[in-house]
């Protein structure tokens, strides 16, 4: 099953010519979790294909307009376009008042189950396969960051090998993947003749708006991708600090800090026209760091 981030809309603050404002969808197999919402997302979503009654789930970083403003219209649409199945979104206290106060205003009352949970840090998501933990990022107002992780998976299987130990091909098979033991006849077989370690899973985490911070660094702690804040370049440090938000070169020390494996800026002030010079100063510090821009795809692979 494949992991893909495609990055919605990569600005921050208020949209440019060349970016739309924040939003960053993470498509794992069918599923969809989206990051943000900012103005305009659901136009992005749309055309980014990504399927309008699919599992979903949304993560809201924190009530600057920025981040929510999208939210409103992309509930909307769904429902115009025939979404049915159950959507739940999840955010920082004061996010359901902030929906059901457009919904109500507006007389729109969603035809698919809505489900808002106001979230705190810790894991806030258990999947089966995954699960999706917030920590505190460091913002002027209560701000959430995000890292998706999924859980190890089983090791690969030699069939090549079990059919040598004679083990009847079938749910025997299967059995071997999820047990350390399994009996054939009067044999005890050890899986780990037959499957390897256990694969590790993808993490990636999300950071905006946030200034450089300890949390985040222990959030991050061995991602594949960090989607860091990336607001403004070095010659803006000050700047930076005063709005709570970091340089593409303290975001790259976050992603050294945090030995994630790359790096995506993100949340790129619109001040900047051509935003390389931020990756130019990153990649000092970084190597590995891409700049984020409005509908780029990465693919997350598990060979490693
Ligand atoms: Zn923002
Ligand atoms: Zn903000």
């Amino acid at each position: 099953m494949s992991v893909s981030v495609t990055f919605l809309g990569t600005g921050g603050s208020v949209p440019s010519k060349h970016r739309m404002l924040p939003s960053v969808l993470i498509r794992r197999g069918p599923e969809l979790l989206l990051f943000d919402c900012g103005e305009g997302t659901q136009r992005q979503f749309l055309k980014a294909r990504a399927g309008i009654n699919r599992k979903m789930r949304i993560f809201i970083s924190h009530l600057h307009g920025d981040h929510v403003f999208g939210l409103p219209g992309m509930l909307h649409s769904l429902a115009f376009m025939g979404r049915t199945r159950e959507l739940q979104i999840y955010g920082p206290r004061g996010l359901a008042d902030f929906i059901s106060a457009v919904n109500d205003a507006v007389k729109f009352y969603a035809q698919y189950p809505l489900k808002v949970k106001e979230v705190r840090t810790g894991t806030i998501v258990n999947d089966t396969e995954y699960k999706i933990v917030a920590g505190p990022a460091k913002h002027g107002i209560p701000c959430l960051a995000y890292a998706f992780e999924e859980k190890p998976m089983p090791g690969k299987f030699n069939p090549t090998m079990a059919k040598k130990l004679e083990i009847p091909e079938g749910p025997l098979w299967k059995k071997l993947q999820t047990s350390r033991y399994l009996r054939v006849g009067d044999r005890k077989i050890s899986s780990s003749l037959v499957v390897g370690p256990p694969r590790k899973g993808v993490k990636i985490t999300y950071a905006v708006d946030t200034r450089p911070c300890a949390s985040v660094v222990r959030l991050a702690r061995n991602s594949d991708l960090l989607i860091h804040d990336s607001s403004f370049d070095f010659s803006a440090s000050q700047k930076a600090s005063d709005y709570g938000h970091s340089t593409s070169t303290e975001a790259a020390r976050q992603a050294a800090r945090s030995s994630s494996r790359k790096l995506a800026l993100f949340h790129i002030s619109a001040m900047y026209e051509d935003a390389n010079l931020l990756l130019i100063q990153a990649r000092r510090v970084f190597r590995n760091t891409i700049l984020s821009s409005d509908m780029m795809t990465v693919y997350v692979s598990r060979n490693r």
